[in-house]
């Protein structure tokens, strides 16, 4: 954090978009019965989005994608200058989603095939998360992020706390739901090792987790791993399972690590 937010003033934020699909921009737009209430405890100073108006001036980014180019890491250094805190918003920005999956291939390759002959115009970068690049203040997950809980820890950290968010796994909650598991119903889930907090949305409507959320704490990835093994997955089925959203962590680092949202 920069310092307090005044309490003089409506805190300002801003909504920032790097690599990513404005999904979880449009969920705080969905915020239909909450922004009225939101609008009075905030204002918005730049969010393209939804607004022409622009501003230097605010206290909270909110920033949504992943980082894929030069420009985007001073972007974030001169972001980070301007505002007390700084929240993520969606898979994109952390752990880095669905853009990461730029990293399993070749990067002059990647920038070829998108900007053809022109690709030297274009300088590109490995996809990485928001935090390896400028300190985070929070975390809102998902793909895309739940419009409550982008509520719930907007409101916590105006207020000075912390926004509480489950150190468990998905599969606690989907056992609370009491629904049939994944496995038994001849799919995988990343349930077992992926942060709860979604109420198992995917399992609960017949499909399984994929991982949006990222790794919740301490997962157990050796035994998540051969819980697919047994389910007779190759290890290039594994490794295709945990890239989908967890991938800057695999490749980069060349194995499965416990990179989670603090
Ligand atoms: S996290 Fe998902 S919904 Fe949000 S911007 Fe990224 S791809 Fe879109
Ligand atoms: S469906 Fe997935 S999240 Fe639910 S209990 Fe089974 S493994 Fe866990
Ligand atoms: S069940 Fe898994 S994939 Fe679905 S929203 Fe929750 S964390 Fe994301």
């Amino acid at each position: 954090m920069n310092g307090p937010i005044s309490v003089l003033k409506r805190p300002r934020l801003a909504v920032f978009e790097l690599a990513s699909c404005a999904g979880c921009q449009l969920q705080i737009l969905n915020c239909e019965d909450e922004l009225i209430d939101l609008l009075r405890l905030v204002e918005f100073a730049y969010f393209k989005e939804a607004m022409s108006e622009t501003s230097d001036d605010y206290d909270v980014a909110l920033i949504e994608g992943a980082v894929t180019r030069p420009a985007d890491e001073e972007k974030l250094r001169v972001i980070r200058e301007r505002a007390s805190l700084v929240v993520t918003l969606g898979s994109c920005a952390f752990p880095v989603g669905i853009p990461g999956l730029k990293n399993t291939h070749d990067l002059a390759e990647v920038e070829k095939l998108v900007y053809g002959d022109h690709a030297e115009l274009f300088p590109s970068t490995q996809a990485k998360p928001v935090d390896a690049v400028i300190p985070v203040d929070a975390h809102i997950l998902g793909c895309p992020i739940h419009k409550d809980e982008f509520v719930r820890i907007v409101t916590a950290l105006l207020i000075g706390k912390r926004p509480p968010v489950p150190t468990y796994p998905v599969c606690v909650e989907c056992r609370l739901k009491e629904n049939v598991c994944a496995y038994d119903r001849g799919l995988v889930c990343l349930g077992p090792v992926t942060r709860a907090g979604c109420g198992a949305i995917c399992p609960s409507y017949g499909s399984r987790c994929f991982g949006c959320r990222g790794l919740a704490d301490d997962p157990n990835l050796p035994s998540a791993e051969a819980l697919l093994e047994e389910k007779g997955r190759s290890p290039e089925d594994i490794r295709a399972e945990y890239v989908l959203y967890n991938g800057y962590y695999t490749l980069a680092e060349g194995g499965l690590k416990a990179k989670v949202a603090k």
